[in-house]
């Protein structure tokens, strides 16, 4: 954990304990009426009782025929859980689909790079949409998040495969070119780990092995129904040239291995996990930095997305004389905008981009913005 610690400090370091703010800098995180402190970029302010930070590790082994990127998102997820108030089924299906994107960001380069996944199945719970920027500031929805389903009678577990039924399953990802790469399959079982191995094998012709894993259990404080206890999981890559041996080997460790979330309870880093599948494999941690549910949304941000609906549709908002409020899917916030500020916006027709960080997939956000 030395060198994790290391690089925590340098990150609040860098921060400036969030001052830098950019569009986060107002978020407070608030549980159950209590105030547990400002949201920073990259995750939530040092010292914050939840400890919420969640770790994301990359390593290579086999002399880099194999890549792997792990994390633990136990704390993502929970914030996850709170900020939805989301049911057990949809609890493990966004914590599961928010650690894909956790883990798809190990593929973005550039600060203004982001990734999307949407899991567009036809069960109760409706479409998930996860994004990511490459520092794996996560954020997600699910379309109904109260969505239950009885627990699967085959194994006792959470039934998320029916909770999102058949369907398919897109990643964009936006990597500050002309045109985002866009990326589909379809949902082949719809427990989502199994649909991203599928995925990567069809849409991107690289042999994969996807694990994803939200286990919940009863609130210690008795407050809640139920809390995320552990999350996390782990992609692993063959890259072209790993020999036929090396596939084998691997196949037979990750099915004769624990759930992530059983080694992470056990007490198991994610760095203890990756030394253990890759064990006589020479494994090479390359990066591991601290992640966190943050939604970049703001004022601004909401704005050009009520002005995307149109000058005709904003007139009419104007002349109906009552405001308009929007929401933000990914957090729950709400903004009010005042006939007068809509009749100023009206006045000036071309929205200024609000904040110079550049929002790659703020066209995505503003139309779901809308239809709530
Ligand atoms: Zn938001």
């Amino acid at each position: 954990m030395e060198n994790l610690t290391e690089n925590r400090e340098k990150q609040d370091a860098q921060e400036g304990g969030g001052s830098t703010g950019g569009s986060n800098g107002g978020s407070t995180l608030i549980i159950g009426g209590k105030v547990f402190g400002d949201l920073a970029p990259g995750g939530l302010k040092k010292g914050n009782p939840l400890l919420a930070d969640d770790v994301l590790v990359t390593a290579i082994a086999a002399d880099g025929l194999v890549r792997v990127t792990a994390a633990e998102s136990t704390a993502t997820c929970e914030k996850a859980r709170i900020i939805h108030g989301t049911s057990a089924l949809a609890t493990a299906a966004l914590g599961r689909a928010l650690t894909a994107a956790a883990l798809l960001s190990s593929q973005l380069k550039n600060d203004t790079d982001s990734v999307c996944l949407q899991i567009n199945g036809k069960g109760p719970l409706g479409r998930i949409v996860c994004i990511s920027d490459v520092r794996a500031r996560v954020r997600g929805y699910v379309a109904n998040p109260k969505a239950e389903l009885p627990l699967r009678v085959s194994d006792g577990k959470i039934d998320v495969a029916a909770g999102v039924e058949k369907g398919f399953l897109q990643i964009i990802k936006d990597l500050s070119l002309k045109e985002p790469y866009i990326g589909t399959s379809a949902l082949v079982s719809g427990e989502i780990a199994e649909d991203l191995t599928y995925y990567f094998a069809a849409s991107e012709q690289v042999p994969s092995s996807v694990a994803l894993g939200v286990r919940i259990g009863p609130d210690p404080e008795g407050k809640e129904p139920f809390r995320v206890e552990k999350a996390g999981g782990f992609i692993i890559q063959l890259m072209p040239g790993a020999p036929d041996s090396l596939i084998d080997d691997l196949e037979k460790r990750i099915s004769g291995l624990p759930s992530v979330t059983t080694l992470l309870a056990a007490g198991a880093t994610v760095q203890d996990i990756i030394h253990d599948v890759f064990k006589g494999y020479s494994p090479e941690i390359e990066t591991s930095h601290w992640f966190g549910y943050v939604c970049g949304c703001s004022r601004g941000r909401m704005q050009a997305a009520l002005a995307a609906v149109g000058r005709k549709d904003l007139t009419e908002i104007y002349n109906d004389g009552q405001g308009a409020e929007l929401c933000c899917n990914f957090c729950n916030k709400k903004y009010f905008f005042t006939t007068e500020e809509i009749g100023a916006m009206l006045a000036q027709p071309a929205p200024e981009k609000e904040d110079g960080e550049g929002d790659p997939e703020a066209h995505q956000e503003s139309s779901e913005e809308q239809s709530r």
